[in-house]
């Protein structure tokens, strides 16, 4: 071959650095995990070199005998685990899953109604900043100040107000489960297309641990890489045969029509080729993910959440809404007289990500923020538990109440780098 003899240590070494960084620090961004060997191996595979445009067994390629099948594998094994009735599992990310869905069912300057991005919403949901914002007129629904829930009948006024063709659920901030057969009710008064973004919590759907949006909402979008613990990607799902609630003169309502035009929407919509390489590391995470063991898996993240809230409660932080059912908590920091930019920046010293967060009703700017935001999916990965939860809140804390003291912030990163050494990951 033509191939370069060299290797590309510089790029290589980066490669390497990070790899350190993952094996000895403490990850707590919500919304990342770590994938099985089996997963980089695929995705890291001559997949990568083949053309694929458009659906198993209907391509504009030829040689896509191989791919139609691990394809068709992926679409299978996503149906399985999610109770699907159809899925698409071309988008290479969460906001081209929602871009796709967008581009199927509104024509721009159509309303929206979706979770504010200031109150844990995700800024594909209708955020000015976002194309979901630019192109559509956006609405939004917040949590209760005192509560730090959502209240329905909020929901549902608004819903009535604006009438949107869109009502959008779903979260990146939100620590508590969705009444998805309530919000299918107020999307029937007002004629509207319901979609759940559940790219947070879905492994903790699929497994029964939470609500179910499949029945109730008319499109599931999930990306593939958080809780779910696949590569980075998305994936488009309906669950049912609906029948037209939505009034268009030109879109039946049904599953056949619907797929369609999701189909067609992320190709030749918004995408060129699939990335086939990713969809066969999406059909070996789908794969692991309808084992037991990933049943284990998924429970123990959402007990480790509960511990971790439990923990910081008892440190005296303020979790909104006083709690998790998922895999995340929110804590607004203001009462520790820390701001989010403060705590990331303190934490990372010691080798413990997280990430700062806008606080509903936030009175700091998002690159300062009042909060953070916590998950247990990475860390329940390397074989933590509830106990191991504890330590975590207790080295967490210990950092940010000495964040102006950088030798305690270096014991502390001593303390997890010796610690994480007990829970091997890739090296
Ligand atoms: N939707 C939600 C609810 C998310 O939290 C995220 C990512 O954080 C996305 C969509 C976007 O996913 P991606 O980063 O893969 O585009």
């Amino acid at each position: 071959s033509t191939f370069p003899q060299q290797r590309d240590n510089e790029i290589f070494s980066l490669i390497s650095q990070e790899a350190h960084r993952q094996e000895f620090g403490i990850e707590l961004i919500a919304s990342e995990n770590f994938t099985s060997p089996q997963v980089m191996e695929a995705q890291g595979s001559v997949l990568t070199n083949k053309y694929a445009e458009g659906l198993p067994g209907k391509r504009y390629y030829g040689g896509c005998e191989v791919v139609d099948e691990v394809e068709t594998l992926a679409i299978e094994r996503a149906k399985k685990l999610f109770g699907a009735a159809w899925a698409n599992v071309q988008p290479h990310s969460g906001a081209q899953a929602n871009a796709a869905v967008f581009l199927s069912f509104l024509n721009p300057g159509d309303k929206i109604l979706g979770f504010d991005l200031s109150h844990g919403g995700h800024l594909s949901h209708g955020s000015p900043v976002n194309f979901s914002g630019k192109y559509f007129q956006a609405f939004f629904y917040g949590v209760e100040k005192e509560t730090g829930l959502i209240d329905w009948d909020k929901v549902e006024a608004t819903a009535a107000k604006e009438k949107p063709r869109l009502i959008i659920c779903g979260a990146s901030a939100y620590s508590r489960d969705w009444d998805y057969a309530r919000l299918r009710a107020i999307a029937d008064q007002v004629g509207a297309i319901l979609l759940a973004d559940i790219s947070h919590p879905s492994a903790l759907i699929a497994k029964g641990l939470l609500n179910n949006p499949m029945q109730h909402c008319h499109i599931v979008t999930t990306t593939t890489h958080k809780t779910l613990r696949g590569p980075r990607g998305g994936l488009i799902m309906m669950g049912n045969d609906f029948e037209n609630p939505f009034g268009f003169k030109t879109l039946k309502g049904d599953l056949k029509t619907m797929s369609a035009c999701l189909d067609g929407a992320v190709f030749p919509g918004t995408q060129g080729g699939p990335l086939e390489h990713v969809i066969a590391a999406k059909a070996i995470a789908f794969g692991e993910a309808l084992t037991p063991t990933f049943e284990a898996y998924a429970k123990q993240v959402q007990s480790n959440a509960q511990a971790m809230a439990k923990a910081f409660l008892a440190k005296g932080y303020d979790i909104i809404s006083g709690g998790t059912d998922n895999h995340l908590m929110l804590i607004d920091l203001r009462p520790k007289g820390l701001t989010g930019k403060l705590a990331e920046n303190t934490l990372i010293k010691s080798d413990i990500t997280i990430n700062k967060n806008m606080v509903p009703f936030d009175d700091k700017s998002p690159f300062v923020t009042s909060g953070m935001r916590v998950g247990t999916a990475a860390m329940t990965t390397r074989g933590l538990k509830e106990t191991e939860m504890e330590q975590i809140v207790d080295l967490v804390d210990r950092a940010l109440m000495n964040h102006e003291n950088e030798t305690v912030l270096a014991q502390v990163k001593t303390e997890v780098n010796q610690w994480m050494k007990q829970f091997p990951l890739y090296l």
